[in-house]
C-alpha cells in the first residue's frame, strides 16, 4: 500500500457487524464478559478481549493499528496527549540513576518535562543537535536513551537521524524520535534507524486542532541488553514485544495515560487526509519562505526548505515530499513582532501548529517561556522571533495577509 492509500485503509479491521464506514466509537469505561472465567482471562493475557478502557478500548485499537502500519512499527501505544506519549517512552526505558542524552533543540514542554524528571533521579544531558562527537562524549555508562525532535519545534533544525541511531546503536541503546514536526508523511523514522517514534497526534495527525493526544510507536528491531534494561528483561518472554508489554503492563496503565474513544475517532477522521494536508501545507511553506526571503531585507527566514538554511542538506538527504509546514521569521525587535502579529488577518494567533489554518506565535513568551535564555537560544528561541504554522489557504491570500502586516511595522525599531 502507497502511503496516502494506507492512511485510509491501514489495519482496519473487516468484522464490524453492521459495515459501519468508520471505526465506531466504544465510549463505554468497561466491557462486560460471559462469566468469571472469562474476565479472567483477559486480566492474565490468556485469552483476547476488553475490559476496562484505560487499559484497551477497540476505538483507540483501531487508531493504534492504523499508525503501528504507516510507521512500521511492532506496536503503537496511544496516549492522553503527545506529552504523555513522551513521558511513557521514555520511563518505561530509563529508571533513577540513570541518563537520557539529547538535542538541546527541543519543544519546550519536552525540556520541562525533562527537568520534572530529575526529581525522579533521571538526568538529561544536552548536546548540539547534530554535533555527533558531542553525542560522543556526552554518552556514559549512565546512559539508557538518546532523544531527539526530527525538525525541532521552534528551532526548525532537521536532524540526521541516520547517523544518530548509528550511534545510539554502537552503544547499544535506544533512539527516541519526537516525528512530530515532520510526521511519517515527510520522514519514516523507523526504517531511518529509529527505535522508538513518539508523535503529539494533537498537530498533523489530527489535522483540524479537535483534539489533544500522542501516540507511541516501537520498532521491535532493538536488543535490549538483560543488564542494563532490567525492566524491560522482566518481560523478555514476550520476546520482541517485551518494550510493548512492559509499557502496558506497567507505567501506561497505571499512570492512566489513555487516550480518549472519542479523540481515537477524531483522529482516526483526520489522518486520512494527513497526506493531503501536508503535500499543500508545505508547498504553501515553501512559497511563502523564498516570497518573505527575496522581498524583505530585513526579515530572516529560517526554513529548512531554503537553501539559506543551515539545515537545508540534512533536510534533502533525510526528508521525502517536503521540508516541513513550520517557518519562522526574525523580525529585529519584540515590538516588531507582536504588531506583526497582532496584524495579521487571516493567522489565528494560537500556541499549537498543524491545523488546517496558519498560525502564529511568539515562542520566547509563550512556549518557551520556562526555559533558560541558554535554552531558549540553543532551542533557536529569540525575542524577535515569529513562529508560523503554514496551512492550506490559498498562497496568494497568506502572502497578501503578511504583505499588509508588514507593511504596518515598517518605521518600528
Ligand atoms: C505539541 C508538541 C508536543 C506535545 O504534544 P501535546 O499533544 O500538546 O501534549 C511534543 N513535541 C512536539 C514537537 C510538539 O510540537
Amino acid at each position: 500500500m502507497n502511503f496516502n492509500t494506507s492512511l485510509l485503509h491501514a489495519g482496519e479491521e473487516q468484522s464490524e457487524k453492521y459495515g459501519s464506514t468508520l471505526a465506531p466509537i466504544y465510549q463505554n469505561t468497561a466491557f462486560r464478559q460471559n462469566s468469571a472465567e472469562d474476565l479472567e482471562n483477559i486480566f492474565c493475557n490468556k485469552a483476547p478481549g476488553y475490559c476496562y478502557t484505560r487499559v484497551a478500548n477497540p476505538t483507540i485499537t483501531a487508531l493504534e493499528n492504523r499508525i503501528n502500519k504507516i510507521e512500521g512499527g511492532l506496536g503503537t501505544i496511544a496516549t492522553s496527549s503527545g506529552m504523555s506519549a513522551i513521558f511513557n517512552a521514555v520511563t518505561n526505558i530509563v529508571e533513577s540513576g540513570e541518563e537520557i542524552v539529547s538535542s538541546s533543540s527541543l519543544y519546550g514542554g519536552t525540556i520541562d518535562l525533562f527537568k520534572d524528571l530529575e526529581a525522579f533521579g533521571i538526568k538529561t544531558v544536552y548536546v548540539e543537535n547534530n554535533n555527533f562527537e558531542a553525542y560522543e562524549a556526552a554518552i556514559n555508562e549512565k546512559t539508557r536513551l538518546i532523544f531527539c525532535e526530527m525538525i525541532g519545534n521552534p528551532c526548525l533544525d532537521v536532524t540526521d537521524v541516520d547517523r544518530l541511531a548509528q550511534i545510539a546503536h554502537e552503544h547499544g541503546i535506544p533512539l527516541v524520535v519526537d516525528n512530530t514536526v515532520a510526521t511519517a508523511y515527510l520522514f519514516k523514522a523507523i526504517d531511518h534507524g529509529a527505535d522508538v517514534v513518539v508523535n503529539s497526534t494533537s498537530k498533523y495527525i489530527n489535522g483540524n486542532s479537535n483534539s489533544i493526544g500522542g501516540v507511541l510507536t516501537y520498532s521491535g528491531k532493538l536488543k535490549f541488553d538483560k543488564e542494563k534494561y532490567k525492566g524491560i528483561a522482566e518481560f523478555s518472554k514476550f520476546g520482541p514485544f517485551a518494550y510493548i508489554a512492559k509499557l502496558r503492563n506497567g507505567l501506561f496503565r497505571n499512570s492512566g495515560a489513555c487516550m480518549s474513544p472519542n479523540t481515537a475517532y477524531m483522529n482516526l477522521i483526520g489522518i486520512e487526509t494527513m497526506g493531503l494536508r501536508m503535500e499543500r501545507s508545505c508547498s504553501n511553506a515553501l512559497e511563502l519562505a523564498r516570497y518573505l526571503e527575496s522581498n524583505y531585507g530585513d526579515i530572516t527566514v529560517n526554513y529548512p526548505g531554503l537553501e539559506s538554511s543551515k539545515w537545508y542538506e540534512v533536510a534533502k538527504k533525510e526528508l521525502t515530499g517536503g521540508f516541513g509546514a513550520i517557518l519562522t521569521i526574525r523580525v529585529g525587535s519584540k515590538e516588531r513582532a507582536f504588531k506583526l502579529i497582532n496584524e495579521l488577518k487571516l493567522a489565528y494567533k494560537a500556541s499549537n501548529i498543524g491545523d488546517t489554518k496558519t498560525l502564529v506565535l511568539h515562542p520566547a513568551s509563550t512556549i518557551s517561556l520556562h526555559s533558560t535564555p541558554k535554552q531558549q537560544e540553543d532551542a533557536g528561541v529569540f525575542d524577535d522571533l515569529i513562529r508560523v504554522s503554514v496551512g492550506i489557504e490559498d498562497i496568494d491570500d497568506l502572502k497578501a495577509d503578511f504583505d499588509q502586516a508588514i507593511e504596518k511595522i515598517n518605521g518600528i525599531i
